[in-house]
Order: structure tokens, then sequence, then C-alpha cells
């Protein structure tokens, strides 16, 4: 069976290429101040159309609260008691960015001399459109599960449309899997569910210490100088080895799932030769099972412009990720309490609250995580790994908020080469072609699993 799927498979990705040539050529950037809103319109009325026509009889389009429209619909198998998979995935892509620093057309799907597929959001995330549809093609009717599908048309855009709908309409995305097919694998045909990615608490933290400016010359010395004294509350949240200590968060978690390699990061990260990898533990520790606190910004006179004198106030904006299990409450009283007793030399220490999000975790001890171990290892002939992800996909914990009991799983055609959101985007269309068998294989094995159980 297996066999036979990947050959259906073979045959259908002319088709593939087609389809995501259509899709790339479309710009659909969800941004009208960037790009025509037509070209989302465009790129929605195409997913609708595709995914009517593999048995999605009553897709349509959502409007969600930021104005972005999403596709949504149902197959039932006709089997009322076969489990129920959700679908997702986004239309919308990232902009450009540096058109020059592009060797190919962003918008025209190029393949490369390296057997890639070159296109803005050729992995990410219209690859994932490609590979469900492919996997739906090769499985024709003999698909014993409930599908459900959700592709939403404002991902990379942070405005949440499709995070605020769900809650409300939570019947409509009742399901016991949910493939959120935004991620990928460790490497090109090494097989990987993403399961833990990090939450976030921002702040802006702001130092005050004299009225107003003072002349350095006649102050500089005994007056507090608020630039100093943020400067030295910063460097308190590391220590020399770079490790981020704020008392009351743990800063000695280990990750136990794939170990992301000191060289590759270095090349990944654009690390300069002789600077240092931050931290006590090893790149996956530091970057998926431990605090991460980064200075984004800071409030003070630029170099150019700047006088002879001391600074009355400084601020500084926060980011502080932090690893599943940690709560961004408690992340947030623990950031602010060390800040607030750092205050060197009695300045004034305030701290705002921005932003923050919750870390999320997958259970992955259940049938559909058994059932994905499985049809992985079929399709790329090797186990599957755990990754995780520093970044934060806030509707997974949405997901896992209005459907309990469904299992969440990431995964898709975005492996590490795909310089997804920078230029020169692309995709090896052997992850495509791959992946829709791991999912075509996945659908069939948690539909026998589950009716096996019944
Ligand atoms: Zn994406």
């Amino acid at each position: 069976m297996t066999e036979q799927l990947r050959d259906r498979i073979q045959a259908l990705m002319p088709q593939a290429k087609a389809d995501l040539a259509g899709l790339v050529a479309m710009r659909s950037v969800a941004d009208a101040r960037q790009f025509p809103p037509e070209e989302c319109a465009k790129a929605a009325a195409w997913v609708l159309e595709a995914f009517r026509a593999e048995g999605f009889a009553d897709a349509r389009l959502v409007t969600t609260a930021d104005g972005s429209d999403a596709v949504y619909g149902t197959r039932p198998s006709g089997d009322p008691s076969a489990p129920t998979v959700l679908l997702y995935a986004h239309y919308d892509v990232q902009p450009p960015l540096d058109e020059q620093a592009w060797r190919t057309p962003p918008f025209t799907l190029t393949e490369g001399d390296d057997g890639r597929w070159y296109g803005r959001g050729a992995a990410d995330c219209k690859g994932n459109i490609v590979m469900h549809l492919t996997a739906l093609r090769a499985l024709g009717d003999q698909l014993p599960v409930n599908l459900k599908l959700i592709v939403e048309g404002s991902e990379e855009q942070g405005t949440g449309g499709l995070e605020e709908f769900v809650p409300p309409n939570a019947e409509l995305f009742a399901a016991d899997a949910i493939l959120v097919c935004d991620t990928g694998n460790a490497a090109v045909g090494r097989p990987a569910a993403t399961v833990s990615l990090r939450g976030l608490v921002n702040v802006v933290v702001t130092v005050e210490s004299l009225r107003t400016e003072v002349h350095s010359g006649m102050f500089g010395g005994p007056a507090p100088d608020a630039l100093a004294a943020l400067v030295r509350l910063l460097s308190t949240l590391r220590d020399e080895h770079g490790d981020t200590t704020i008392a009351g968060l743990d800063n000695t978690q280990l990750w136990d799932g794939e170990p992301y390699p000191d060289d590759r990061f270095r090349a990944d990260a654009g690390v300069l030769d002789g600077a240092g990898l931050l931290g006590t533990g090893s790149v996956s520790d530091m970057l998926w099972a431990r605090p991460a606190v980064s200075i984004l910004g800071i409030d003070c006179p630029p170099v150019i412009g700047s006088a002879a004198a001391l600074q009355p106030h400084a601020a500084a904006r926060l980011n502080l990720r932090i690893p599943p299990g940690t709560d961004p409450a408690k992340a947030l009283t623990a950031l602010t309490d060390h800040l607030t007793a750092s205050a060197p030399w009695g300045v004034r220490v305030s701290v705002a609250p921005e932003a923050s999000g919750a870390p999320f975790r997958a259970a992955t001890g259940g049938p559909a995580y058994a059932a994905l171990r499985e049809a992985m290892a079929d399709a790329f002939g090797q186990p599957m790994t755990m990754l995780g992800q520093g970044g934060s996909i806030p509707l997974c914990n949405v997901f896992a908020a209005a459907c309990p009991g469904a299992e969440i799983i990431l995964m898709g055609v975005e492996e590490p080469q795909t310089l997804m959101h920078a230029p020169n985007e692309s995709v090896h269309p052997q992850e495509i072609a791959d992946m829709a068998l791991a999912e075509a294989l996945f659908l069939q094995r948690f539909a026998s699993a589950a009716t096996t159980k019944e």
C-alpha cells in the first residue's frame, strides 16, 4: 500500500508543481498597504476551489476579525464514528523583502540547479497547501476519516484573525487530531514533528535618576547616571557564560529531542568567526528548554547628536522567551521582581508589561502520534524525531483550549534550508512528495487505529 501510494504521489508531482506555481504567482501578502487585497482574494478563491474538488463540498470563506478571509470546509467520511482530522495551513505570505537579494523573481516559481523550487511562499505555507492536496489526491476516496479544513489568510501579519475566530466557533474545529502544517523536518529526508514552542513576555523597563540632563563635566562622577544604571541593571539578566539569570526562572533544563549541532546553528544564525555561543547548555537546551532574555531596543541619545550630559532617564524593551512548563504570568512577575530588586544606586525602576504568550508542548502519547510515527517511518525509511521551535505559534494554544482532547501535530515541508521569511525562499520537491505520503499514510493509519479501538 505504501509503495502504491508513493507511485501515485510521484505521478501527481507535475500537478503539484503547477499548483504551487499558480499559488506563488499570487502576491498574497495580507497587508493592503503593500499589495492589493485582490491578491489575497485570488489565493483564497483558488484554495477554496481546489479543496472543493477534493470533496470538501461545503468549502466556504469565513471572514475573521482582522478582515482576512479563511477557507473552511468539511469532508465527512459517511461514518460518523470515524475519527475527525482537522487540516491547517495558511495562504498568505511574508513580503519578498529586499527584491535585489532574490536570485529569481520572488513571485515566479523557479526550479534551481539544486532541484529546489524557489519563490515566496513555496514552503511557507503554500508548499503545505500543495502537500495536503497531493495527499488527498493520492488517497482518492480510500479515506475513512472525517476531514475538516482551515486555511487562514493573515498568519504572517500576527493580527490574530483566526485566533479570535476559533473560540466562539469551537464546534467547527472539534477534532481528534489537528495537523498544523506550518513547520518542517529536521533536514531534507529527516522526518520530524515540532513538539515544543516557546512562549514570550515583553516588557519596557525605565530607569529615572535626575530631574533633567546635567553637564557631564560639572556633575559626572557623583551624579546618578540613568543610562549607566540601565546598563548595569540589564547586565544582571545574564551571567558571564551568557546564561539568562532571572531569579525564580530555572535555567538548567535539558532538551530531550533532536539536537541542534553547533556548526549548523552558527551557520543558520550567521555567527561571526570568533564569537562564541552563549550559555552552559547545548544549543537545543538554550533554544528550546531554557528561558532567554533579549534586549530589543534602548531609548538613549544616539551617538550622533549626543552631548556631554548625563541622562536623567533611560529605557529598554526586553523580550523574554520561555520554555514549556513556564507560566507567562509567573515569568512576568519574576522578571519584574528581578529588575526592581536589581536597581543600582537607589535609582527609580518601573516595568511596564507589553505582549505575552504561553509556550506550547504537544502531548505525544496518544493514538495520533503513534500513527504519525509509523507513517513518517514508512514514508522516509527512518524514525521520526522531535524538534522544538524558538518562536511561538499562538494558534496552537488556541486550538488546545478550544478543542480539548485533540492531539495537535506540527509538521510540514518547511525544513531548515527553506529560508522562509527571507529572500530566496525555496522548497524541496522531495519533501512535498514524502510529506504528502506521510500525511496520506497517517490519515489511513489513524482511521484504522481508531476503528480497532472501538
Ligand atoms: Zn507559515
